[in-house]
């Protein structure tokens, strides 16, 4: 199976050929059909599996193909554990995407808030946070969700041993329930199962 029989648009396609990517991993093969089609995902997925790809590239290719973004909305959000894992899928979002007209942008803790806000305030496409960092930004005013297309949790598991489910109900209470939500952990305990259970609906199931 190819990239190109996933259905993938011709600029993702090319990107994929330069970056040496001749073949989708078995993550990809499940979970590329499964997002273009808009479906919600459950998805067990170590760090290594092409994971990241897996969600990136299908959201690109919907983004890229359903239209524009007003000022102060995000449209696709990537909640991720740690500062280090932000700044690996954002910089995946910008290698895959290097050749549609989407923005993407990055926003974590312990770096000043304000040029942040700034940046926020022309509205986005894509953007990935970690969970406090993204409550301090939202209780600024500095985002709305209401365009709000597509919610991702990567390493859904870390994201709870880290401490942020509180952080995490106060996002998602703030989130349209019209939306698409993608669920990847490494590990499904019964809370991961819970969250899944509140916040999926009819979710494909991805096995790494
Ligand atoms: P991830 O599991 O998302 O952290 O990705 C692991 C690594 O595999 C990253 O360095 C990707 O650049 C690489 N990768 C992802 N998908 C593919 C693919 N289909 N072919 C070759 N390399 C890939």
């Amino acid at each position: 199976m190819s990239f190109a029989s996933l259905q993938l648009i011709d600029p993702l396609l090319r990107t994929l050929a330069a970056l040496g990517y001749d073949d989708p991993t078995p993550v990809q093969k499940q979970a590329i059909p499964a997002v273009l089609a808009g479906r919600d995902l459950m998805a067990a997925a170590q760090t290594g599996t092409g994971k990241t790809a897996g969600f990136a590239l299908p959201l690109l290719q919907r983004l890229t193909l359903a239209g524009a973004v007003g000022p102060h909305g995000v449209r696709c959000l990537v909640l991720v554990p740690t500062r280090e894992l932000a700044e690996q899928v954002y910089d995946s979002f910008r290698r895959y995407g290097a050749a549609l007209p989407l923005r993407s942008f990055v926003a974590y803790g312990g770096v000043p808030l304000e040029p942040q806000v700034n940046k926020l305030r022309k509205g986005l496409d894509v953007l990935v946070a970690t969970p406090g960092r993204l409550l301090d930004l939202l209780r600024q005013g500095a985002l709305t969700f209401a365009q709000l297309e597509t919610l991702v949790l990567d390493e859904a598991d870390r994201m709870l041993d880290l401490g942020f489910a509180a952080d995490l109900d106060a996002v998602f209470a703030a989130l349209p329930a019209q939306r698409q939500t993608l669920l990847f952990s490494a590990t499904f305990s019964d809370t991961i199962r819970a969250m899944a259970q509140q916040l999926l609906q009819d979710p494909v199931s991805v096995q790494a």
